[in-house]
């Protein structure tokens, strides 16, 4: 990577990309090709497992909101769990490409962004001949359910507070204080695996989710502890997969987001509704 800060030109990728894996929540044998796009394309998914290849672009407008995952939804087609691979996109600055699927969720991988972080890489991003958009927040927002809240203030790049919230032993306090660039997205953020409780898997399948979830793409917490066998990557992994989410979710705007944020225990649905806030009010941010 040739600077920490990202280029201020929209890019591509040199060469295409196939990965298949397992869908985390449908638990669908995916394959998954990227390829290059031109300018403003944005990032569109495409299933090409239905008649017509339906698309379904990756922007605030598309999104439903949900708890466990990010959702598309737009031509009468969804596209699942998306967040990962888009934070990937964010994280190394890859604005135009086309995704296609042959099924309706971008599989799971290790339950983090390392694979797509890696073939990106791969496949080396170029510069196109625009600039990327731009969006510097005016006022402060904020989103709030209960004791759990998003917060963004205005700023300089994205910086991201974050602190879980949870009554778990392992859980409970962890912190970070992220000021993004692709290289600390790498290596701070990438590797990060989605969590989840024991105790909360039954809700989970219960509610048709976590299907292809396992301990190879998930770190997963008994009452006390992890028990994953190969232990954890990073002692506050947690919190750092879940501003790995955050940048993911905040893909959806399509644009260098410049504003400094506070998570205390947010999830994906507090997330999405901040997203559509900011795209719908005109007097939150001035794009550029
Ligand atoms: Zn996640």
């Amino acid at each position: 990577m040739k600077s920490a800060s990202q280029p201020a030109r929209q890019c591509t990728i040199a060469h295409s990309i196939v990965i298949q894996g397992i869908g985390l929540h449908t638990g669908a044998r995916t394959e998954m090709h990227i390829e290059p796009a031109e300018v403003n394309h944005g990032i569109v998914f495409e299933r090409r497992d239905l008649p017509g290849r339906p698309a379904v672009r990756a922007k605030a407008g598309s999104v439903q909101p949900s708890s466990y995952r990010t959702l598309l939804v737009a031509n009468g087609v969804e596209v699942s769990t998306v967040e990962h691979l888009l934070a990937a996109m964010l994280g190394l600055g890859l604005d135009n490409a086309r995704v296609s699927l042959d099924s309706g969720e971008v599989p799971a991988m290790d339950g983090s962004a390392l694979h797509f972080v890696e073939q990106i890489r791969a496949a080396q991003l170029t510069e196109q001949d625009a600039a990327r958009p731009g969006m510097r927040l005016l006022r402060s927002v904020e989103v709030r359910e209960a004791d759990r809240w998003i917060r963004l203030e205005p700023g300089c790049g994205i910086e991201i507070d974050c602190r879980l919230s949870s009554s778990h032993p392992k859980l409970s306090g962890q912190h970070l204080d992220y000021r993004h660039s692709s290289d600390a997205f790498t290596r701070e953020l990438a590797p990060a695996r989605t969590y989840g409780l024991l105790a909360d898997l039954d809700e989970l399948h219960a509610a048709g989710l976590a299907r292809g979830g396992g301990l190879e793409n998930a770190v997963v917490f008994d009452d006390r502890s992890v028990i994953n066998p190969g232990g954890l990557r990073f002692e506050n992994e947690c919190v750092r997969h879940k501003v790995l989410d955050i940048l993911g979710d905040l893909a959806l705007l399509e644009a260098s987001l410049e504003a400094r944020i506070w998570s205390n225990g947010s999830g994906h649905r507090m997330h999405h509704e901040l997203v559509l806030r900011l795209a719908s009010e005109p007097d939150l941010c001035m794009r550029f």
